[in-house]
Formats: structure tokens, C-alpha cells, sequence
């Protein structure tokens, strides 16, 4: 095999209390790439479709994952990526993660999978440094692995997967205003009280149990953040309406996702995931900022040849 087409999944990081821990991935909404084998060795993307974005392999999440495996093992040949771009930069849908895990996925195939899906990770946070100033795999880890993950502890990197309910759907709304990330973070405080930390801990544990045990309910009653949400939600535009109409039209559950400005819902069955949809429409288009509403399936598989 001398070149690969993939599609790299959109992904969903945080959910609510899961802050900096919690991801998943999406079903039909995500970006395209072809990876060749080349004579000439290292990293050279050679083309952007879709996005203004740099093509110095450096500059680019893409670039500086694939850097990273190639520092990890021994090979006669180089590859040229080309990127078809989707998700949009700053989307927080996980723009960045999904170059950063399609470039290592689609070379770790080229080469004949040296490498678990779990040891691509790392490489791929790599890109994730470019992208955000700190390595976190929140986005990269469901956008290689599918379902939910869990990333129990950085260093060393240790990542639980969790199956997805089969029935639950993701609803998102992406107001096309730009936050960025680092911006987002800068909102945030270092200390958290006793009392917001023990609501937290208490709600990851149900919404993983939830997850586990494909208890609808228990993922809707999870489904809260007390720490970041209350200092970020208020950079979204109608956040806390659109939040409001998610769950009155059924959803589980909704807050930021990664660090916005899309906002989800987690939703049961297709039919709940579109009327939410639609019912953020009718709220949003009281704004006259431009939006995009995407409603899918958790993704199980993850990012995969196309
Ligand atoms: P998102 O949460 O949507 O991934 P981030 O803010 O984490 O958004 O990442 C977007 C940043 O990464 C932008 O500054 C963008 O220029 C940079 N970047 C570099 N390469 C890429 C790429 N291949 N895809 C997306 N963003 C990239």
C-alpha cells in the first residue's frame, strides 16, 4: 500500500463534567486525508483544501504528529499528507485533533500498524501542543479510539474506552464566532472549592457509570459542570437558552463543547436529536451570527480508511 484516504472524525471534548478527561466521537461530520508513502524522507504537506491553515509541516498539528511518530521509528521512506478540512478551526469540535490523529493514523497503516491505536495517541498530543500550548488528548484519544474516553492520568498516559449506549445521538450547534482556546483557558481559575469539586467528582462517576450501564437517565442527571461552565458559558452567545431549549425539547443533557463556541446535547434516539436540533435553530436565528447544526450518532470506530 503506497497511499491511504481517511476520514477524521469530529469530536466532542469535556462533556460537562468531564473537564480536560471526557471525549467522544462523532458519526458523519469530520475531515477528509490522503497520505502517500514518498521517496523523499520526513513530513511534507503538499495540500489544503477547505481551510486557511499553514503548510509548513511545523505550523500544522498534522506536521508536527507525524514528526512525532517518525522520531519513534526507522523508516526508508517520507509522506506527503493532503488535508480536505471540514471542521473548522477553533470550532471547538476538535479541528486540530482530527489532522493531528488522521496524519498518525494514515502513516501508522502505511507502514504496516506498528503501532495500537493507544500508542498513537501520544504522538498525535504532540500536535495538540501546536494547536493549544499543552498536550491533552481529550479530542485525539476518541477521535483515534471512537466511543467515549477516559483519560485517567497524562503522564503516564493511561486511557479507559467506554462503549457508547447505542441509542445515544449527539446534537451540536457551531455559532460561527471565534474562541480561542487559549482565550478560553485564560477565563478559567486554578483553585476550585471543596463543595464544587465533590458535585464534579460525583457526576463524572455517575455519567461513566451511566455510559457503562447504558443508563439514559443517570447520563441526563450527570450531565452538569460545576467548575468551568459557569465561567464560560456566558462568551457564548445565548448559551444558557439554547441550553434550556436542548433539554426542554428532551435532551439529556447539554453544556460547551471543548472550549466553544459549539454547544451540545447529548440526546436518545435520532428523532429527540433532531428536535433539538431544530428547536436551537428557532433560538439562534434570533442572533445574526451564521451557525451550522450537525446531529450524529456516537462514533464507535473512530477515525478509519475511506
Ligand atoms: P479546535 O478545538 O476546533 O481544534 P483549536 O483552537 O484547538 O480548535 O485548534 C485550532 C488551532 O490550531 C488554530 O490556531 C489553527 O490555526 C491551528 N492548526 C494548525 N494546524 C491545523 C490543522 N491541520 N487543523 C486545524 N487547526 C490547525
Amino acid at each position: 500500500m503506497t497511499s491511504i484516504k481517511i476520514f477524521c472524525p469530529a469530536t466532542i471534548a469535556n462533556l460537562s463534567c468531564g473537564f480536560d478527561v471526557l471525549g467522544t466521537c462523532l458519526e458523519n461530520v469530520g475531515d477528509e486525508m490522503i497520505i502517500r508513502k514518498s521517496e523523499q524522507k520526513g513530513i511534507r504537506i503538499t495540500k489544503i483544501v477547505g481551510a486557511n491553515l499553514p503548510l509548513e509541516t511545523e505550523k500544522n498539528v498534522a506536521g508536527v504528529a507525524a514528526l512525532a511518530l517518525l522520531s519513534a521509528i526507522e523508516t526508508e521512506f517520507g509522506f506527503e499528507i493532503e488535508i480536505y478540512k471540514n471542521i473548522k478551526a477553533g470550532s471547538g469540535i476538535g479541528s486540530s485533533s482530527a489532522s493531528a490523529a488522521g496524519a498518525v493514523f494514515g502513516i501508522n497503516e502505511l507502514l504496516g500498524k506498528p503501532f495500537s491505536r493507544k500508542e498513537l495517541v501520544e504522538f498525535a498530543m504532540q500536535g495538540e501542543i501546536l494547536a493549544s500550548g499543552s498536550a491533552h488528548a481529550d479530542n485525539v484519544a476518541p477521535c483515534l479510539l471512537g466511543g467515549f474516553t477516559l483519560i485517567r492520568n497524562t503522564n503516564p498516559l493511561d486511557i479507559v474506552r467506554i462503549e457508547s449506549p447505542s441509542e445515544l445521538f449527539a446534537t451540536i450547534i457551531h455559532p460561527k464566532i471565534e474562541l480561542k482556546t487559549s482565550d478560553m483557558r485564560a477565563v478559567l481559575t486554578p483553585m476550585v472549592s471543596l463543595k464544587s469539586a465533590i458535585i464534579q467528582w460525583g457526576n463524572l462517576g455517575g455519567l461513566i457509570s451511566g455510559l457503562h450501564t447504558s443508563d439514559y437517565d443517570l447520563i441526563g442527571r450527570s450531565l452538569q459542570d460545576e467548575i468551568v461552565e459557569p465561567l464560560r458559558g456566558k462568551f457564548i452567545p445565548n448559551f444558557n437558552e439554547i441550553k434550556t431549549i436542548a433539554i426542554e425539547n428532551g435532551a439529556l443533557g447539554s453544556g460547551i463543547s471543548g472550549s466553544g463556541p459549539s454547544i451540545f446535547a447529548l440526546c436518545r434516539g435520532i428523532e429527540t436529536a433532531e428536535k433539538v436540533g431544530n428547536a436551537m435553530k428557532i433560538v439562534f436565528k434570533k442572533t445574526n451570527i451564521e451557525f451550522d447544526i450537525h446531529v450524529c450518532k456516537i462514533n464507535s470506530e473512530g477515525v478509519k480508511t475511506i
